[in-house]
């Protein structure tokens, strides 16, 4: 009997469509969850998928509607950020407009920090008011202009963690407790600390993002987002995602299960690595600034060192006195490279990249000179990084 007997009645059409699943071993399971990239599943009889349809089952149905692969990566991060619940998207955006998309309507009101990410800038800036939603940009380390701009109507608090590029750090407890004094919830994206630094839920924060194309994959090989909430704050972001069609890709999901295995490693080499290139620089005549929350002279030194005791993962910015003499000198061993936190040290330029559409004097006025470089840490043998600073340097 060949495997072509089972299906001897069958034209070659036929059996281009069906064979070889039949194949699947059974006696054993992968050790590593393989990749599903089914976008529809079958059922044993009516009531199976009955029992899926009315969500009374968990089971995948359709790929829109989310993946096993999406399935094991929401349960590892809400194990990670100690949510009740969480919801993966197709991008850090997409993770984002849907956590605020769940919450928000017409008449509503957002206070942001203003040095949020240049993306979530704009959607606040131009897409949430062509909805109707108002929204006040304030300096978020500043906690008497965060109260000043609540109103009645305020229905989140926006903030990063670790903000982009001058590493400043709103004190997540104190804005929680402002928000919810209010009636308001507090947001914060923590894609630059990573649950492995800084858990925002311990310390009163509601809706939590990332980006996990940075550090929770980490290589640079995976895209999407995610958020982390309570399981309401979850089921309402997710059918505004669903709707929208931002579902995370199997493959995506699957890659940052197995860059999140090595999340803790990396970002205590992350963390290490930063600081001991930050104290370097702060040293070096030719180095104007270098903003890192583990140097003595950042203006939230003390409340940093009280919010992250194990190190602020990788990222510091650095005003370099000949920023493209710099560049050029490391060009073949850190590369210049627009995104964050892969295991390699890159650079960026906020000046000409993120900030490039801010007008020249609102860059100036925030810090961003065409000197400063973002510097992204990676985890290579310190030794070596210090030596290829030193030598570009000089
Ligand atoms: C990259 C990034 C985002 C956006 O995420 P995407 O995956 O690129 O959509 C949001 N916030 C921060 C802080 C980021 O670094």
């Amino acid at each position: 009997m060949t495997p072509a007997d089972k299906h001897a009645d069958y034209d070659l059409t036929t059996l281009a469509a069906r064979a070889g699943e039949e194949a699947r071993p059974n006696a054993s399971v992968p050790l590593v969850e393989p990749i599903y990239q089914s976008t529809v599943y079958a059922f044993a009889d009516l009531d199976a998928l009955d029992g899926a349809m009315s969500g009374a089952e968990p089971a995948a149905f359709y790929y829109r509607n989310g993946t096993p692969n999406a399935a094991t990566l929401e349960r590892a991060l809400a194990v990670l950020e100690g949510t009740e619940a969480t919801l993966v998207a197709a991008s850090g955006m997409a993770a984002i407009s849907a956590a605020f998309l769940g919450v928000l309507k017409t008449g509503d009101h957002v206070v942001t920090d203003a040095r949020v990410y240049g993306v979530t800038y704009a959607l606040l800036a131009e897409e949430f008011p062509r909805l109707g939603i108002e929204v006040s940009f304030v300096d978020a380390c500043d906690l008497s202009e965060v109260e000043a701009a609540l109103r009645p109507n305020t229905k989140i608090v926006h903030v990063e963690s670790l903000t982009n590029p001058l590493l400043t750090v709103p004190d997540v407890p104190a804005l929680a407790k402002l928000a919810h004094n209010h009636g308001a919830l507090l947001s914060v994206d923590n894609t630059f600390a990573s649950p492995a630094v800084f858990r925002p839920a311990l310390h009163g924060a509601d809706l939590i993002t990332h980006s996990v194309s940075k550090y929770l994959s980490g290589h640079s090989t995976a895209f999407g987002g995610v958020l982390c909430a309570s399981a309401e704050l979850v089921a309402l972001a997710r059918t505004r995602l669903l709707r929208l069609g931002g579902t995370m890709s199997a493959f995506d999901a699957w890659m940052t299960m197995q860059g999140l295995k090595t999340l803790g490693l990396r970002m205590r080499a992350h963390s290490g690595n930063a600081q001991a290139v930050a104290d370097v620089l702060v040293n070096h005549p030719r180095v104007k600034a270098v903003y890192h929350p583990g140097l003595s002279d950042h203006p939230q030194f003390h409340l940093a060192m009280d919010l992250y005791p194990h190190g602020f993962g990788g990222m510091l910015a650095a005003d370099i006195e000949d920023a493209p003499a710099f560049v050029k000198a490391l060009a073949g061993r850190i590369p210049l490279a627009p995104s964050l936190a892969d295991v390699i040290t890159t650079l960026s330029w906020p000046w000409g990249t993120s900030h490039r559409a801010l007008p020249e004097a609102e860059r100036q006025r925030l810090g961003i000179t065409p000197g400063l470089l973002r510097i992204s840490v990676g985890i290579e043998d310190i030794e070596d990084l210090l030596g290829d600073f030193e030598t570009a340097l000089d």
